[in-house]
């Protein structure tokens, strides 16, 4: 293993490559990794890239946005096989289909959407930016894609708008049930849950704290409790575990793992570097108006 990943930091300083991994990678993949963080922090680090290869360690939408952002760089995908299964819950077609129902609407579409979705939206948001972005809009009517659970807790934070929402949402979040969180609660008393806004609604009512996965470490980071029920992907827990053993960090419920986000390997990184992959290419149109979303968001801040 050591070998496998002296090769791949000697290989990358020789080729001058940047590799990001995102929270949800195994710490392995996360160990060899320049920058480390959610789909909001890659994109800009990706923007800011100066390095001639950039590989994204993540699901395919993150190395599509790296694309998108820094179009000069050859972009890899580390495993080409990782897809997200809510970006491919809509296709640019149904956005389409959704316009010309509500011509009155802006279209505001989560990063987590595949580059040809983001070309025919108006804004793109992240979790932690959703409020805001729909806040910022001066449409009373929102369209908000692909999730049905960040689009509803939004539509509750900004009563003022109408949100219409599309029938998508991430599996590994949607799973939990108010059941798992009301069973994890009275089991642990008093133990703070912190929950990603990609979960339901009926689990986001029994939160402490709501948060994208950057906002849940950051939230347990800070807080002196001792234990904290996290509610999103169990690559948190493991992090969180391994950065503060002093706490105690328990997933709300088992098997809350996304395995797309799992497929990648050092194997995967290194064929990368090898030249073995090939790298992401998106048509240059798609990829403009796809920008334009993106910058929009984050020209809202
Ligand atoms: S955790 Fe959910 S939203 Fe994130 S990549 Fe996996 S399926 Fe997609």
């Amino acid at each position: 293993m050591n070998e496998l990943k002296n090769k791949i930091l000697a290989l990358k300083k020789e080729r001058n490559a940047f590799i990001m991994a995102h929270y949800y990678q195994s710490l392995e993949v996360q160990e060899i990794a320049d920058a480390v963080g959610d789909s909001f922090a890659l994109a800009k680090q990706a923007q800011n890239a100066s390095q001639e290869i950039i590989i994204v360690c993540g699901v395919r939408f993150m190395a599509e946005s790296a694309k998108i952002l820094n179009p000069e760089k050859t972009v890899y995908q580390s495993n080409q096989g990782a897809g997200c299964p809510m970006a491919d819950m809509i296709t640019p077609e149904e956005v389409l289909e959704l316009r010309g129902k509500y011509p009155e609407a802006a279209v505001v579409c989560y990063v987590n959407s595949s580059a040809a979705v983001k070309a025919v939206c108006d804004i793109c948001c992240t979790s932690s930016s959703a409020e805001k972005v729909v806040r910022s809009l001066p449409n009373k009517q929102i369209v908000f894609v692909p999730d049905r659970n960040l689009g509803s807790y939004i539509a509750k934070m900004v009563p003022e708008k109408e949100v219409i929402l599309f029938d998508g949402c991430c599996p590994i979040h949607d799973a939990v049930s108010e059941e798992d969180a009301l069973k994890i609660i009275a089991e642990n008393p008093g133990v703070k849950l912190l929950v990603h806004p990609e979960c339901r609604v009926e689990v986001l009512a029994h939160a402490d704290y709501i948060g994208s996965t950057a906002g849940i470490l950051d939230y347990a980071r800070k807080s002196d409790d001792k234990a904290f029920i996290i509610g999103t992907e169990s690559g948190i827990c493991e992090i969180l575990s391994h950065e503060l053993p002093e706490k105690a960090f328990l997933p709300l419920k088992s098997g809350f793992i996304c395995a797309d986000m799992k497929k990648t390997t050092l194997q995967d990184v290194l064929d990368c570097l090898e030249g073995k992959s090939a790298p992401v290419e998106l048509p240059e149109r798609e990829r403009n108006a796809a920008r334009a979303s993106l910058e929009r968001m984050v020209s809202v801040g």
